[in-house]
């Protein structure tokens, strides 16, 4: 092992000797008996070993969901998995600083002096979806048949395969596992071989919650785990997070039984900047839209579009700002901006980097990997500032996932429009701009799912997010999320005789009473 700390020391969570997969209730190795290494990234220590599940476990995962759904957990009344979810709740607003503290040394997010400021978020997801099961209502329809009644019930659409990338792991389960449960369906869930830590913690104490075996199982693995789930038959809906060719393969996949597929997949969001913006608050949320989480965040603002009168202000003072960030270990609570999650995927930034400057950009802050003493083994990226980009460079089009900022003026607004909707994805986008008509005109122009005006990164329980284009299919949040879930029965019940519903002598007024009428 490389690295400072045992394991141990920085979370007990990390004190076994393997962490093995939830299948049926019950803590397993995986079939296989092969286990994969995860990694620090603040480091490159390796602190745990995990089990490498493959397409026997999702077999055995799978059956064990269809099991739960089609016996008790399939008869749980609404006021039950209300129930489960505001217990899910409490237990995670005792372990919430545990579950962050593992995702700080798990995927490298920092604990910062704030690590308990953003518990409400999954706290209110849970609350938020316990309010739903006693409010998921069918319709009464009107019809034209006589002696009908029609109706509709919403029924839970099965087995959910939940698929989820590794940044924010346990926040990206419950966006699948709340919903899941609120409408009474079982889950699957693969994590990311990235960062699933918290994901188990989660696992476990989702197993003090007393439910019927397999309504949630976890297996771990890699992506050869995702694709078994992906294209099995006992599956009925994957609900998958992470890149958009991965979202690809996941629809290829999943052919065989046409299973229902919802995906949040990748974006190249863009921040437009106007002239009379308010560059004190503008600067630091466009910084922080594109260089928080080091970058690693699926709504990062990373194509900057500002008007030309303030460009070169906005640059120079973006640039300090991105300077003056520190970058460092994410236990650290000094830390601001922490590593990116691999080696392999600090060699992609650094190579969309490289590339950008052979293309002709410049860099006016950061452009490397950050490597002294102090950050030794760790993958860290000094936040980037690039200018003298064009719209068809690579650093424009593509997703990096690292703290790069491509910085472009523009003339006009037509202009803006039309460059920022010109990339294949559509999931965000931030506007800073103090007048409200130019606000509402890019909120109706801009092909995103989300966007954000003066500020960046608000999140709601109650509010729809999902992606355009290449971004993804469907919703989080919000009763739409919860349709993701539902399937439609609808229901014709004949109530009337035969002579009523020959004659329609039920209805109040016979149809041939008014002109035009008629049966
Ligand atoms: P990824 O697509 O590489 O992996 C995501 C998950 O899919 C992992 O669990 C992985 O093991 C699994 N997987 C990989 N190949 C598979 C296959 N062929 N079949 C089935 N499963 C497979 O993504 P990542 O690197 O973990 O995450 C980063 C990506 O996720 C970025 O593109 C980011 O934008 C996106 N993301 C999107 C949202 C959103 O809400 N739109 C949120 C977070 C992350």
């Amino acid at each position: 092992m490389t690295g400072t700390a045992e394991p141990t020391a920085l979370h007990p969570f990390l004190g076994r000797a393997s962490h093995e997969l939830l299948i049926d209730g019950r803590w397993l190795p995986a079939a296989s008996g092969e286990t994969f290494p995860s990694v620090d990234p603040s480091t490159g220590a390796t602190i745990a070993h995990l089990a490498a599940g493959g397409a026997a476990d999702v077999d055995l995962a799978v059956a064990a969901a269809r099991r739960a759904f089609e016996g008790p957990w399939g008869a749980a009344t609404p006021v039950q998995r209300q129930n489960v979810l505001l217990r899910l709740a409490t237990l995670l607003e005792e372990n919430y600083a545990a579950l962050r503290r593992l995702d700080a040394i798990d995927m490298g997010s920092p604990v910062g002096p704030n690590l308990l400021a953003a518990i409400e978020k999954p706290v209110e997801l849970c609350r938020y979806y316990a309010g739903w099961p006693t409010k998921i209502y069918g319709e009464t329809i009107p019809n034209s048949a006589p002696g009908m009644v029609c109706y509709t019930l919403r029924k839970p659409v099965g087995v959910v395969g939940a698929i989820i990338p590794w940044n924010g792991p346990f926040q990206s389960a419950l966006m699948k596992i709340a919903p899941a449960l609120a409408t009474g369906c079982t889950v699957v869930l693969k994590p990311s071989e990235q960062a699933c830590l918290s994901v188990l913690m989660l696992g476990e104490l989702i197993g003090q919650l007393d439910l019927p075996p397999g309504v949630v199982n976890i297996v771990t693995g890699g992506p050869e785990a995702g694709a078994a789930l992906a294209r099995h038959r006992g599956v009925d809906k994957i609900a998958f997070t992470g890149s958009t060719a991965t979202g690809r393969s996941i629809v290829a996949a999943s052919t065989g039984n046409l299973k229902r597929v919802s995906m949040e997949l990748g974006g190249k969001s863009p921040d437009v900047v106007f002239a009379d913006a308010d560059l004190d608050r503008a600067v630091p949320g466009a910084a922080m839209g594109v260089f928080g989480s080091a970058g690693q965040m699926c709504v990062a603002c990373a194509r900057v579009y500002v008007e030309r009168p303030v460009y070169e202000e906005f640059v120079e003072r973006t640039a300090r700002f991105a300077e003056g960030l520190v970058v460092g270990n994410s236990l650290d609570t000094t830390t601001q901006i922490g590593p990116v999650i691999s080696e392999a995927q600090l060699g992609k930034v650094t190579g969309h980097i490289g590339d950008a400057l052979e293309a002709g950009a410049a860099t006016r802050a950061g452009g490397t990997r950050l490597i002294d003493p102090a950050r030794a083994g760790g993958f860290f990226v000094a936040p980037t500032v690039l200018t003298d980009v064009r719209d068809d460079m690579r650093v424009v089009q593509e997703e990096i996932f690292g703290p790069v900022a491509a910085i472009m003026p523009f003339d006009d607004r037509d202009e803006v429009v039309r460059r920022a909707n010109a990339t294949d994805y559509g999931l965000a986008g931030a506007v800073w701009t103090r007048d409200l008509a130019t606000a509402h005109h890019m909120a109706e122009r801009l092909r995103t799912g989300v966007l954000w005006v003066n500020c960046f990164g608000m999140f709601e329980p109650g509010v729809p997010f999902g992606g355009m284009k290449t971004s993804g299919w469907g919703h989080e949040f919000g009763p739409q999320s919860l349709d993701e879930y539902l399937s439609i029965t609808s229901v014709w019940l004949r109530v009337g005789t035969d002579e009523e519903a020959r004659t329609g002598a039920r209805r109040a007024t016979a149809p041939e009473a008014w002109p035009g009428g008629g049966h």
